[in-house]
């Protein structure tokens, strides 16, 4: 058995800041669990840690989700025993073991893989922010949705697509689009092309109730310019760099529109939210509208070629990290 260890980071920078180093689990405190693991989900957010997009103070453990096997509790935790299957949301998962609070993490019902549980928890629970969270996702309604087989991207769009919702994928290649299609989209454009005339020519003039953009910096011009008067631009990621600064002045300009740039932690501040998210999420997976798709694997000391892979824009599904 290897020793216990975790992945840190004492600058930012390349994928070669990515440093394997031995260390023992910290001994869960109060409200607190330690956590075996066995399978970490991938999150284009740790590539922003590592590159100071979004600072961390350093050294850093990079790793936003995880699941494992529950080894031991802190004082004060009831909600879990050692033996427990858990998924969880929490900092520094790169990990082979980690310990952080008990309130972010679930226990996972039947039926439900750590891995699983480890390639949807951060992504899904994002899936259901976006679709019941921040606004409610409504029968008949028509959304552009950016990067729709990506981790995030292939949970909302069937999920979108059972809700009513009329989908329309914006994507980089004709094998996105055509796997963008198979998740449920009714219509896919190409990034490469001119995206909001596509979309005014897909919806008779109209535009788009809602854009649903991870994209940012590249996208952002494209989803303010798709949608209907009083539409949503729900701006929720950066993978190509983040947006511009936009003058609020432009919003009334182009239709009432609202821009609102959410963050999953603002919806889940107590582990009743977390619950409440969870619920749904695992409901959705039970239910078979969502299929959990794990495109890619890599073991955890091979971190470095897992954030070459995402951030070359080819990946498809959740990447999971074995530890
Ligand atoms: P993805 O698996 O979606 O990977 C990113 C995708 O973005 C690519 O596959 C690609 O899809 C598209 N893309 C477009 N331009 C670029 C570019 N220049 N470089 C790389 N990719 C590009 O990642 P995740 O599902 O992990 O995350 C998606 C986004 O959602 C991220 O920005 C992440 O930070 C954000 N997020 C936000 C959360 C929140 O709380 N606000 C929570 C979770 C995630 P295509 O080829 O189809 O264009």
């Amino acid at each position: 058995m290897t020793s216990p260890y975790a992945i840190q980071i004492e600058q930012t920078g390349g994928v070669e800041v990515l440093q394997k180093v031995e260390r023992e689990p910290r001994v869960p405190g109060p409200g607190e669990a330690l956590v075996r693991q066995t399978a970490i989900g991938l999150n284009f957010i740790d590539t922003y840690h590592r590159t100071g997009l979004y600072p961390v103070k350093l050294p850093f453990t990079p790793g936003s989700e995880g699941a494992g096997i529950v080894e031991a509790v802190g004082e004060g935790v009831e909600t879990l025993k050692p033996g427990d299957r858990v998924g969880y949301l929490g900092a520094g998962a790169y990990t082979s073991h980690y310990t952080g609070r008990a309130a972010m993490m679930v226990k996972l019902p039947d039926g439900i893989s750590e891995e699983t549980a480890a390639a949807v928890m951060l992504k899904g629970l994002t899936a259901w922010m976006l679709l019941f969270e921040v606004r409610r996702a409504s029968p008949g309604e028509t959304a552009l949705v950016w990067a729709p087989v990506g981790g995030v991207g292939s949970l909302l769009v069937p999920w979108a697509t059972s809700l009513g919702v009329k989908v329309i994928a914006a994507t980089s290649s004709e094998d996105k689009a055509a796997r963008a299609r198979e998740l449920g989209a009714a219509e896919t454009v190409l990034t490469n092309g001119n995206v909001a005339e596509a979309v005014r020519e897909l919806t008779g003039g109209k535009g788009v109730d809602v854009s649903y953009d991870s994209v940012g910096k590249a996208s952002a011009e494209a989803s303010l310019n798709s949608l209907k008067p009083r539409g949503w631009w729900i701006s929720y990621g950066n993978a190509s760099g983040a947006a511009e600064p936009i003058a609020p002045v432009i919003l009334g300009a182009k239709g009432s529109l609202v821009l609102t740039r959410p963050s999953l932690f603002s919806f889940i501040p107590t582990p009743q939210d977390l619950e409440r998210g969870a619920a749904a999420l695992f409901g959705a997976l039970r239910a078979g509208t969502l299929k959990p798709h794990i495109g890619q694997r890599f073991a955890l000391s091979d971190v470095g070629q897992a954030h070459t892979a995402i951030e070359s824009g080819k990946t498809v599904g959740a990447t999971l990290l074995i530890p």
